[in-house]
């Protein structure tokens, strides 16, 4: 028997996936929870007995990073960043700081969570701004990796899901702030 909140809790999902602008499911609910596990044990591995800064880039990577922390059990802190780059579906190619840190990373290991690196431009601002910051260590994990857009190649040590040139939303993700509840990362059927 399903009690009236997961009732609630499907049909919600359903009228969104009917959403005529969601045109397809590209990841589900299942592949992301398996996947961030995954991630969650190589990272729980790698920072064993350290107590890594986790740093979120508001807003898209916040699904991502909370689903990890669940997965993660060990000593660790958040921290955020908000970055703004995008209006709708194209960068503008310009990068500002909106937020910074609000604890000092020096000498610390630090983990940048990110929902997806397409040109790697935005990637590429922020960890000069961390490593100016002189942290013990600094790696990138980022969900989803578009490398077909490359302009500046960094190295992500942990990534989910390598993805094609699409537009997706989702898990996060928005197209001017819409679709970030989705629990899966679809593509967007655009005019
Ligand atoms: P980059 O600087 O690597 O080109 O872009 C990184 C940022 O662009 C991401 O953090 C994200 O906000 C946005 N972005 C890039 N590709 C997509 C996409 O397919 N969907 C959405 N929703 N945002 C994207």
């Amino acid at each position: 028997m399903t009690t009236n909140a997961e009732n609630a809790a499907s049909s919600d999902i359903v009228d969104i996936v009917q959403d005529p602008a969601i045109a397809e499911i590209r990841i589900s609910e299942a592949q992301l929870q398996a996947r961030v596990c995954e991630l969650a044990d190589a990272l729980s591995a790698d920072y064993a007995g350290k107590c890594p800064v986790l740093v979120g880039i508001l807003r898209g990577s916040i699904m991502f990073l909370a689903d990890l922390l669940r997965y993660l059990d060990m000593p660790l802190e958040i921290d955020f960043l908000a970055i703004s780059s995008y209006v709708g579906r194209d960068s503008s190619g310009v990068v500002r700081l909106l937020k910074d840190l609000d604890r000092s990373i020096t000498g610390k290991h630090v983990v940048l969570v990110e929902d997806i690196i397409d040109t790697g431009l935005t990637l590429n601002y922020v960890l000069r701004i961390l490593r100016a910051r002189a942290p013990a260590s600094l790696e990138v994990c980022s969900l989803l990796d578009k490398p077909a857009r490359r302009l500046v190649e960094q190295q992500i040590k942990y990534v989910g899901f390598h993805i094609p040139d699409v537009f997706v939303v989702g898990y996060g993700l928005d197209y001017n702030q819409r679709y970030r509840n989705l629990p899966f990362i679809g593509s967007l059927r655009m005019p």
